[in-house]
């Protein structure tokens, strides 16, 4: 059925692939993004479709708008990016979803939060189950995001109890893919940009800390299927690729991949920097039946293709 869908923070990264595959299918997309991070190029091939429209607006102020479903993305994701204005940040992962749960409970549509492992913080559990309550510190620089989010999940499980508003919470880890901004700062843009330029490759800390690195197609599938899974199940469920690396071997990958002759250097860990991250899939696995398809390599190698391009 054709449904009218928002999509916030749609000129980004994962919100680009996802306007593109609701329009592939079908639906009618609104698009609203403020271009902090995102980028009109991301979907500028979509712009000719009569089922595609583009709004500028922030997110931490309200809007009206009648829809039937809504995907909330907006949010810098990067840690240079969120760190950039750390109160805006806050204010659009916490105002960003009580506007757009009041707009959910406005018109009965049922609404999606693009959550994330940072909510585990610098995890003491490993891998993590969506049961694990996390380890945060208040106080220190990636707070002004993985505060926001945490706060963004109680109010979407607030507004699930108050009002029956129907939610679906993802707990999104790392994800790689084309449409991620080159000056973004995260590991496998820089990696790759770095690589192809022939320029150093900047390691943080000693690249021993690892992360679980998701396919942008796997996850905009998961993303999908939660919208689209039984109306009694909310999640938070955690949604990403379990093989884990090295930031050690991430740099080695890529420079095999790129043929390139950059040269490995080190320099400092930035504060709270998680040192471990990998999903536990099997609620994902169970409920939406899903599981990423993608390998680290073939993934890397269409990353690579697209900033070929870019560059
Ligand atoms: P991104 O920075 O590429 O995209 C975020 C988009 O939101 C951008 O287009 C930006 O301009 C827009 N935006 C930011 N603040 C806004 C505001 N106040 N009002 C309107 N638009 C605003 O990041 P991404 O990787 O595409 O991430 C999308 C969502 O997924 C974010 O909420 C992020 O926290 C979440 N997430 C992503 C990852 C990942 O690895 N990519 C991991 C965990 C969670
Ligand atoms: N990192 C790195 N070099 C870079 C960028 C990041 O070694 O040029 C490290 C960073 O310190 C972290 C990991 O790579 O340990 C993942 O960083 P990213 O910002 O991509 O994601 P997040 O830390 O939010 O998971």
């Amino acid at each position: 059925m054709k449904k009218r869908v928002l999509v916030t923070g749609g000129a980004g990264f994962l919100g680009s692939h996802l306007c593109t595959r609701l329009i592939n299918k079908g639906h009618e997309v609104i698009c609203l993004d403020n271009y902090f991070t995102g980028n009109k190029k991301n979907i500028l091939h979509l712009m000719d479709s009569p089922f595609f429209e583009l709004i500028r607006h922030d997110v931490s102020f309200p809007i009206s708008l009648e829809v039937d479903e809504i995907y909330n993305l907006a949010c810098p994701a990067s840690p240079p990016h969120y760190q950039f204005d750390p109160i805006q940040t806050t204010k659009t992962s916490v105002l960003g979803a009580i506007n757009m749960l009041d707009l959910a409970k406005k018109c009965k549509a049922k609404i999606l939060q693009a959550s994330t492992s940072e909510v585990y913080g610098d995890p003491e559990i490993h891998p993590q189950p969506e049961s694990y309550r996390g380890a945060v510190n208040t106080i220190g620089i990636r707070a002004c995001y993985d505060e926001g989010k945490r706060c963004a999940e109680s109010l979407f499980f607030d507004y699930h109890r108050q009002y029956a508003v129907d939610i679906k919470v993802m707990r999104i880890f790392n994800t790689y893919g084309p449409n991620m901004n080159p000056e973004d700062g995260r590991v496998v843009s820089n990696f790759i940009v770095q690589a192809l330029k022939g320029e150093d490759i900047t390691i943080y800390g000693d690249g021993l800390q690892t992360r679980s690195f998701c396919y942008v197609d796997d996850l905009i599938d998961g993303m999908m299927r939660l919208m689209n899974s039984a109306d009694d199940f909310t999640g938070p469920v955690n949604i990403g690729n379990p093989d884990e690396f090295t930031m050690l071997e991430l740099a080695q990958k890529v420079i095999e991949l790129t043929g390139s002759e950059s040269q490995i250097i080190y320099q400092p860990l930035p504060q709270d920097d998680p040192m471990q991250r990998q999903p536990i899939i099997s609620l994902a696995k169970q409920e939406l039946d899903w599981e990423p398809k993608i390998k680290l390599s073939e993934g890397l190698n269409k990353t690579i293709e697209y900033f070929k391009k870019q560059l």
